[in-house]
């Protein structure tokens, strides 16, 4: 088992460098895990939270040029390893975390909203189509990226488009076939921030919203481990086929490494138990890979995004 985090020797020279140039947060050497849904992996050299659009720009334009830059959201579809994230991570929220209306059945999200909000305003405002935003963790930043979805929907169903800053702060306005959407992924490169994006939805009768919403909240509640420190689901599904099928029938079950589980309600889920790291977590996704493999012959394929520095996974 490997239990070690490590502080970033330079992190507050690298926040010296904003110091004063900048009106949003910055914290030298965050411990990211405390954010994190896994409750795992190291600190970041540097947080930043933009104040607003125009700080962000002025962040970028001020950043040495040979510093990584990580963007997150709610980190819930994100294992950070155990060394932590060289460099800058970025995370949008206050200025970022509103809705608007833009037309009757169009609205305006910051990607810092948290994505059950949207769902909530959606239902307010008599807008159908959106409650599939209900259940999943986050933010809308990050299901943008991911092409989160639930229930037979998915943000490409119902983005319009989307507003996005690159690293040197140009800013970019796309429509949803130029953001190459597929399952639970898109063609959004890693160094494009999303600052908005707007939805549609359809007018829609109140009652049927409140239903939709209780059946999703009751299914998931029954099917998926909702309250536990987890990424949700594990592998992305190969064609025609569940991951939690082929992870259950490969004999799964019983997997464990350090106190990284398989969940009992659904294996494609793993759980960190209580202090399991973000290694434990990753070697048994890849016992997983591995058994799936060998008995049945498909690579699933990781849907939890993995970044940051940590040993590397052997089996
Ligand atoms: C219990 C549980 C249940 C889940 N159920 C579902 C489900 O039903 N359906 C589903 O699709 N997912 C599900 N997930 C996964 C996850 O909640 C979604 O993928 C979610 O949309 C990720 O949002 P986030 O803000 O946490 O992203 P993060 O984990 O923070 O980031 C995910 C990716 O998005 C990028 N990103 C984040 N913000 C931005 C931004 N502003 N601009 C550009 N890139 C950005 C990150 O760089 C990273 O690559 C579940 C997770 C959990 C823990």
């Amino acid at each position: 088992m490997v239990r070690f985090m490590k502080n970033w020797s330079d992190a507050d020279k690298l926040r010296a460098h904003f110091d004063g140039k900048v009106a949003g947060y910055l914290h030298a050497n965050y411990p990211i895990k405390n954010i994190s849904w896994f409750r795992v992996g190291g600190s970041a050299e540097l947080l930043f939270k933009p104040k607003d659009v125009n700080d962000l720009k002025r962040f970028l334009f001020i950043k040495p040029n040979d510093v990584p830059v990580a963007i997150l959201g709610g980190v819930s579809n994100t294992l950070i390893r155990d060394h932590g994230i060289e460099g800058i991570v970025i995370v949008l929220d206050r200025t970022f975390n509103y809705i608007k209306h833009i037309d009757v059945d169009i609205i305006e999200c910051g990607a810092g909203v948290p994505s059950k909000k949207i769902s909530n305003f959606a239902l307010k405002n008599n807008l159908g189509g959106l409650s599939f935003f209900n259940t999943i963790p986050g933010t809308f930043g990050g299901a943008i990226k991911m092409n989160s979805g639930a229930y037979g929907m998915e943000v490409a169903d119902v983005l319009v488009s989307a507003k996005f800053i690159d690293m040197e702060g140009n800013e970019y306005d796309s429509h949803t076939p130029d953001i190459g959407y597929s399952y639970r992924s898109s063609n959004i490169p890693d160094d494009m921030i999303c600052i908005s994006a707007t939805l549609k939805g359809s007018m829609t009768n109140r009652e049927e919203i409140i239903q939709e919403i209780n059946r999703h909240k009751r299914q998931r509640d029954s099917t998926q481990p909702m309250r536990e420190r987890t990424g949700g689901s594990t592998f992305k599904n190969p064609t025609n086929i569940k991951a939690w099928q082929l992870i259950r029938d490969a004999g799964c079950a019983d997997l464990v490494s350090g106190d990284a589980v398989i969940s009992e309600l659904h294996s494609n889920f793993i759980i960190n138990k209580g202090n399991a790291t973000a290694y434990d977590i990753e070697f048994l996704g890849e016992k997983v890979r591995k058994r799936v493999k060998d008995r049945t012959g498909i690579d699933l394929e990781w849907e939890i995004r993995r970044i940051g520095v940590g040993p590397k996974v052997e089996l």
